[in-house]
């Protein structure tokens, strides 16, 4: 288990830039916590640092998934408003995952059965100030235990 706390937007985006340089196809990352955590702004700096463009990523809330072009394509999916795990079916939600892109799922907690067995569980918490966030990473099998160790050394003292 990794333990981040960032002080700032800045700070959240640009440790999940840190996460980015470590991720390579087929690799799953699990985001959750309540509305206004951060999630959305890490899955934007991971997004950049995989080279998207980062005007393009918004939260699909609404649309449940986007799709970024980037060295390694970005599935980022939003399934705050998905009602029933039957519409993960729907959106083929299985066949993004373990592919050839990186899939980022904001309230991947809501369907723990639809879930891998393999993935960077990453957990957001509201901090002491209006702008302190605890980011808490907890792999989830070997790929993604060697996943945080690596961050630990590129990552431990600012980001
Ligand atoms: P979520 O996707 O979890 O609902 P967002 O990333 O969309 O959250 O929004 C996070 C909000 O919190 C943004 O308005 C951002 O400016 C604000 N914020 C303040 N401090 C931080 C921080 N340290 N890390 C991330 N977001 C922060
Ligand atoms: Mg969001």
């Amino acid at each position: 288990m990794l333990v981040y706390k960032t002080f700032t937007p800045d700070e959240t985006e640009a440790l999940g830039g840190k996460l980015a340089e470590l991720l390579a196809p087929g690799d799953i990352v699990c985001l959750s916590g309540d509305l206004g955590a951060g999630k959305t702004l890490f899955v934007q700096g991971v997004a950049a640092g995989l080279g998207a463009d980062v005007n393009d990523v918004t939260s699909p809330t609404f649309t449940i998934m986007n799709v970024y072009a980037a060295r390694i394509p970005v599935y980022h999916f939003d399934l705050y408003r998905l009602e029933n795990a039957a519409a993960l079916v729907d959106i083929g939600f299985e066949e993004y995952l373990g592919g050839d892109g990186v899939a980022l799922i904001e309230w991947a907690d809501k369907f723990p059965a639809a879930l891998p067995a393999q993935y960077l569980d990453i957990r957001f918490t509201a901090g002491e100030g209006p702008t302190e966030r605890i980011i808490t990473m907890i792999p989830q099998g070997p790929r993604y235990l060697q996943m945080s160790e690596e961050l630990k050394e590129r990552a431990d003292t600012g980001f």
